[in-house]
């Protein structure tokens, strides 16, 4: 596989289709980390193993990055949703992004332009693993009490350091609601309260877009299980609209189960 990325990476650069490749590469110790490869003779130093799992997608949206030009961007799955997200939310054009995709089963994914992306991923819906289904079925089971208590003891753990938010390539707005100080809507310091009307805040912005790549949560660095809140969602949005939609809290339907769509 690896000698696959290295191949297409190669071909996309010495033909000028794009000016820089985004892909893993060795870090510092046994770590990889997101390399930037803009010329075909350092395409070697691309890596795929099973270290690679960070989601690259958010730094297709960094302008640094867009000043690079045309990117290619080696992509698992969690990254090919991140991209159909970005495109349903108007992030990208068909002609900005050029993917080295990669399917679940370890194969290259021939996808030429992002319309065939959004396809596949469509072809592909989100779901959660048995593993993922158990543990919010276990918080589902829990009392209302035991479920605040067990979310107040999480959140009272954090820092306030938006690590979580940096990781995510949901998270993109030039100036976000924890930073608006008139009127400051979200408390800053890191106590309960404010911990909480953070986590609630970002869970909200991020309802039917997360993508479960789980970036957050390998991030935070106080152990946080925020994907956990945003599985719950994704599980209770699986099953008021089915798997249909793609981008299913953005949908006008005039049949809408609810009335007050009409
Ligand atoms: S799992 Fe976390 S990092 Fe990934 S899209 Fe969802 S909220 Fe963002
Ligand atoms: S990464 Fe963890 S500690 Fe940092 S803001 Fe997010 S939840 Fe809090």
């Amino acid at each position: 596989m690896q000698d696959k990325i290295i191949q297409k990476a190669k071909e996309l650069l010495s033909g000028g289709a794009v000016q820089v490749v985004i892909g893993y590469g060795q870090g510092t110790g046994d770590r990889v980390r997101a390399i930037f490869i803009q010329k075909p003779e350092d395409a070697g130093r691309l890596i795929m193993d099973g270290r690679c799992v960070q989601n690259l997608a958010g730094y297709l949206m960094k302008h640094e990055v867009r000043a690079l030009g045309r990117a290619a961007i080696v992509a698992r799955m969690p990254v090919l949703r991140s991209i159909a997200q970005l495109m349903y939310e108007e992030q990208f054009k068909d002609s900005d992004v050029a993917v080295i995709g990669i399917s679940d089963a370890n194969e290259l994914v021939d996808l030429p332009d992002l319309n065939a992306l959004k396809e596949y991923v469509r072809a592909n819906p989100l779901k959660l693993t048995p593993e993922e289904q158990a543990e919010v079925d276990r918080l589902d089971a829990m009392t209302r009490e035991e479920r605040w208590a067990f979310w107040m003891e999480e959140t009272s753990k954090c820092i306030k350091c938006y690590a979580c938010r940096a990781s995510c390539p949901m998270c993109y707005c030039a100036r976000c609601t924890v930073e608006v100080n008139q009127p400051q809507w979200i408390s800053v310091p890191s106590h309960d309260l404010g911990n909480l009307e953070w986590h609630i805040m970002r869970a909200m912005h991020l309802a039917g877009r997360c993508v479960n790549c789980g970036e957050c949560t390998r991030a935070c660095p106080v152990g946080i299980p925020l994907r956990l809140l945003n599985q719950r969602i994704i599980a209770d949005i699986a099953d008021n609209f089915g798997e249909e939609e793609d981008y299913a809290l953005a949908a006008f339907k005039p049949d809408d189960k609810e009335d007050f769509i009409r």
